[in-house]
Order: C-alpha cells, then sequence, then structure tokens
C-alpha cells in the first residue's frame, strides 16, 4: 500500500461487496492512522473496490464516521460553489485549486450499523467528501484544478485542522 501511484487512480471503481470492502476499508484505516491526511480513496491504494476512509480525526471535520463503502454524493439544491485549495496523498508536493459545492447529500453504507445512509453535509466535510469520492469517480485532480490567477479570491477557500476558512480573511 506504500505505493500511492497506480493504474486505478483514474479509473472508476465500481466493485463492492458489503463483507469484502469492509475487511480491506479496516485495514485501510489502520494504515491511515499515523497519516496526516483527512481521508484516502480506495484507488489511490490500488484497490478496486468502492470505498473511503477517513483519518481518526474524522469528528473534528464534522464527519459522521471514518468508513464510506460505495459512497456517491450529489449537490443540494440551492448549495452555493465556491473554490477550495486542496492537497492530495497521491500528489505529495502540489496544491490544487477546485470549484466544489458548498453542500452536498452523501450516500455510502455503514457497514458497523450495516445499513444505507444519506446524509447532509457542508463546510470542511463536504469537501473531503467530494475530494474522495471524486477520485472513486476516476477524476484527476489535476484535471480539475483551476490556474489560481483565474479564481476570484473572494470565492476561495482554505481547509485548516478543523473547518474551512475564507482566503481573503487569512488563515
Ligand atoms: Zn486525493
Amino acid at each position: 500500500m506504500e505505493n500511492l501511484t497506480d493504474e486505478l487512480l483514474n479509473t472508476k471503481i465500481e466493485y463492492f461487496d458489503k463483507k469484502e470492502t469492509f475487511q480491506i476499508a479496516v485495514k485501510v484505516k489502520e494504515w491511515l492512522k499515523n497519516k496526516s491526511a483527512y481521508a484516502v480513496a480506495s484507488n489511490q491504494l490500488g484497490i478496486n473496490h468502492r470505498f473511503f476512509v477517513a483519518g481518526r480525526k474524522y469528528k473534528k471535520v464534522g464527519l459522521p464516521t471514518d468508513l464510506f463503502l460505495n459512497p456517491s454524493y450529489q449537490a443540494i439544491y440551492e448549495s452555493e460553489k465556491i473554490v477550495c485549495r486542496e492537497q492530495c496523498l497521491s500528489y505529495p508536493d502540489k496544491v490544487f485549486y477546485i470549484e466544489r459545492y458548498t453542500d452536498i447529500l452523501l450516500n455510502y453504507y455503514d457497514p458497523y450499523s450495516k445499513t444505507d445512509e444519506s446524509i447532509k453535509l457542508s463546510g470542511l466535510a463536504s469537501i473531503i467528501c467530494q475530494h474522495e469520492v471524486g477520485h472513486l469517480n476516476g477524476e484527476s485532480d489535476e484535471d480539475l484544478t483551476i490556474d489560481l490567477d483565474m479564481v476570484d479570491k473572494n470565492n476561495l477557500y482554505i481547509p485548516t485542522a478543523k473547518k474551512l476558512i475564507k482566503y481573503s480573511e487569512g488563515v
């Protein structure tokens, strides 16, 4: 799992088996435990099962749990778009400026409660989930990124340990 570049990174991942995917996700959770990343998607680690795992500080960023199996999202009606400065485990030395929705409805299977969940998310939690589901959909951060010169700085947000902060208001 140490090799973070893989041919699956820009591939849409669809395979999902409740039991098998849960077992693999638990191993990834262990792997992620001492990393500083907010989360990692399965295909970033070359795993062809549809899930993402959040780090152990998931509650601080407003996420409901740490294992998200078979996730997808849609924008909530009236959700605004912002640009977020993002980093990624797969591109450790790069920074991306990516347009995101402020509010989403995240759908996923919760392997702890064995239920399908659907939850509204905003702020940092919303951005993290769009980033990770984006990986699972085969999106490339490098393709999505906007040139900083083209970004409206009043609409630019920066993630901190716990929340999103407006760039124009300083960190
Ligand atoms: Zn990433």
